[in-house]
This record gives C-alpha cells, structure tokens and sequence, in this order.
C-alpha cells in the first residue's frame, strides 16, 4: 500500500460540482501525512476539461476518461474504471464528495477493494497514520469519531464541511487519459433511455443560502381558496400561496428553497426539496426555517448549518432550541417584510 491519497472528482459536462473542489481541500488538509501526493479520477464527456483545472485545485496527478461507456453516469462502468485506477495506484486514502454518485461508489470501491467506508464526514484528522474521521451519527444527535481497521481507509466528504482550495491558475498540468481494461456496454446492465429536468434552480447541496418552508406555510385561514375545491386542494392552494413567500424570500437572497418532509407529503413542492433524514443534507451558511417544528428527522439534514433562523407561531417549537435566531409570530406576517428589508439591503 502507498501513501498516495485518491479523489474522485464529481463533474457535469467538463464542470466539477464544488463538493468535488472541497473533497481535494479536505485531502489537502491529509497530504502532510501522507507523502504520496493528491490524485484525482474523473470520468465521462466533459472529463478532460475537469481534469485539466483540478491541477488548479491541488492535484498532483490527474487520470480521466471520456470513454463512450462513461458518457451517461452509471454506477457499474464508472465503479470498474474507478476500481482500475486503483489497483493501478495502490492508494492508502480514498476521498469522495457526498454526491448521489460519490456514495454509490464509495461503497462498491469498499467492496472491490476490501476497504472500510465512512461516510458523510464533516471533519478528518490524522493519528499515529489513521485517518479519524468525524460523522454524525443517531439522524445527527451526536457526531461519532470512527477509524477504519482496514485499507484503503475510504470517506465520503460532507458538502460544504470542508473548503476547496483557492484556484490558482499558476498550477498546471497535463492529465493522464486511462485505457479502458474489459469494459464494454455489453457487460454492462443498465441503460439511460433519458433525462427530465429537475425544477430546483439552486441546488440544495451547495446552496450557501437555504429559505424552507414546512406544513406551517399552508396554515393562513384568511387565504379563502377558490369555489370549488375540497378541502386538500384549498389546502395545497394556501400552501402554494406560503410557498411563493418563501420563493420570493431565496430569491431575494440567492438561495435554494427547502422543505419539510410533511411539507412535500403533502404535495406542496416536489421532493428534490426535501431536507432531512429521508431528504437531502445541507450545512449553508445561513438556513431560515419557516412553519418548521424542528422534528429529529428534519434536524439531521439542517444541523450543521452555520446560522440557524427560525420563524414559527410556536414558542415551544423544538427549532428554536436548534435556532441561533428566532421569530415568534406568522410567517404570512414576516415574510413580506422581511423580504422588503432584504431586497432594500441588497439592492
Ligand atoms: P409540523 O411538525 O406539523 O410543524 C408545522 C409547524 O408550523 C408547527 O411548529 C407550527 O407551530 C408552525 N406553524 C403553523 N402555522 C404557522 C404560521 N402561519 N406561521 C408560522 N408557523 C406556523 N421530516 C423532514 O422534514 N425530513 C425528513 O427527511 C424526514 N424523514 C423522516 C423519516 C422517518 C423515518 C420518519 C418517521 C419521519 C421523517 N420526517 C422527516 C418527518 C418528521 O418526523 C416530521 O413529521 C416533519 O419534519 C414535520 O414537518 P413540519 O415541521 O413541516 O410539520
């Protein structure tokens, strides 16, 4: 085993997605340990462009590939490359940004080759040559420091838990281009038939401002709905109505919006919003929180967010135990003129 540290970078169309540019930061904060240097992987159309400007953000070396069989994500080709690149590398580390992809394949490279995976981690130090990492555990009650017995010793990077390195342009390279060894589209069972367009503008992972709204925001019995709508659909028009606020809200502050899991059972928003245990999780630097009780569930995916506000009619609402700031009162009241004073701010 060296002590060569490997990253694979998480990208789209020859763009890297940050958590991909924090994953070579949080290895950075390692390579004093670990004299091998930083290594990153990327894969499919667009990976040659990555590759060149990770140089930029601390790789030493850079191996990519933009096989056709690479061209649409799927989990069994970009595992065998990934798994290639491995062996040939021999790494004692092994990085991946907490991506839908890079969890999935964190934990088919723990299985090939017979490492522990530790995921979601927000913190990595190192003692006596073992990376100890820090992840939360119990839906985010308590942070646990784990070590992996075996090697490689594998993680998965929180977003925004660690930061990518500044750009400098100065750093060049030229990337190494992999030769596919026995993968080919026959071997390989899943099929793309094609993509339909998510409706988030933002993405909640690396929105550094998030504005979410939970059951709360259908609750404003003043708002008489439509003739002619039972009960639900008033109740999905109320909330649609609390929800173009809390739009007009991350507008105004270049966020993405959240929301509850109540909030998208309900069918007030799509579930891409959905922040919490079963939904996304997010460490912005600042996460407002309206008509939210704060469940456990919804902390797990919020707690790690750097400011806290949380707007609520509910004095005891668990979220203001979480809130560094909290406003007791209507959302339906706040929000106008908190989005005022904002957009006067910013403008
Ligand atoms: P509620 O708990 O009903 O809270 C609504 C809040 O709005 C109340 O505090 C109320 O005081 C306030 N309010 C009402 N009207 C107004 C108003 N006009 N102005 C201001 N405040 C107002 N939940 C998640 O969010 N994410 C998850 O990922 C998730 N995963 C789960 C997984 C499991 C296995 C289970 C069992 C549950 C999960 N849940 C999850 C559900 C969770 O337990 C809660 O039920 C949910 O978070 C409640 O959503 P809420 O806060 O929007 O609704």
């Amino acid at each position: 085993m060296s002590d060569k540290i490997l990253v694979f970078l998480d990208q789209n169309k020859g763009e890297a997605i940050p958590a991909s540019w924090e994953a070579l930061g949080a290895a950075q904060s390692l390579a004093g340990s670990f004299g091998g240097g930083i290594i990153a992987v990327v894969a499919g159309d667009g990976a040659q462009a990555a590759a060149k400007t990770a140089f930029q953000y601390g790789a030493d070396q850079v191996f990519y590939s933009e096989a056709p069989v690479l061209s649409e994500y799927r989990a069994e080709p970009y595992a065998d490359f990934f798994l290639q690149v491995a062996k040939e590398q021999d790494p004692e580390v092994i990085l991946f940004p907490t991506t839908t992809r890079g969890r999935e394949l964190a934990a088919m490279s723990a299985v090939d080759l017979g490492g522990g995976v530790m995921p979601d981690v927000s913190a990595l130090e190192v003692q006596d040559g073992r990376v100890i990492a820090t992840r939360p555990v119990y839906a985010g009650k308590l942070l646990a420091k784990t070590y992996s017995e075996s090697s490689p010793q594998i993680f998965t990077t929180r977003s925004r838990a660690f930061k990518a390195p500044q750009a400098d342009a100065s750093k060049t390279g030229e990337p190494i281009q992999v030769q596919l060894e026995g993968i080919s589209e026959d071997n390989i069972q899943t099929k793309v038939l094609g993509y339909s367009e998510s409706e988030a503008s933002v993405s909640l992972a690396d929105a550094g401002v998030i504005v979410s709204g939970g059951r709360g925001v259908s609750n404003n019995p003043s708002l008489s709905a439509p003739d002619g709508m039972d009960d639900k659909e008033a109740e999905i028009w109320r909330a649609q109505q609390g929800f173009e606020l809390v739009g007009e809200l991350a507008q105004v502050l270049g966020a993405a919006v959240g929301a509850s899991r109540a909030a998208v059972d309900a069918g007030y928003v799509p579930y891409d919003h959905q922040v919490g245990q079963t939904g996304k999780v997010v460490s912005p630097d600042l996460y407002i929180a309206c008509g939210i009780s704060g469940a456990i569930q919804h902390q797990a995916g919020m707690r790690t967010s750097k400011v806290i506000v949380a707007i609520n009619k509910d004095p005891d609402a668990p979220i203001f135990k979480l809130a560094r700031f909290g406003v007791v009162g209507d959302l339906f009241d706040i929000l106008p003129p908190l989005t005022e004073a904002f957009r006067g701010r910013l403008s």
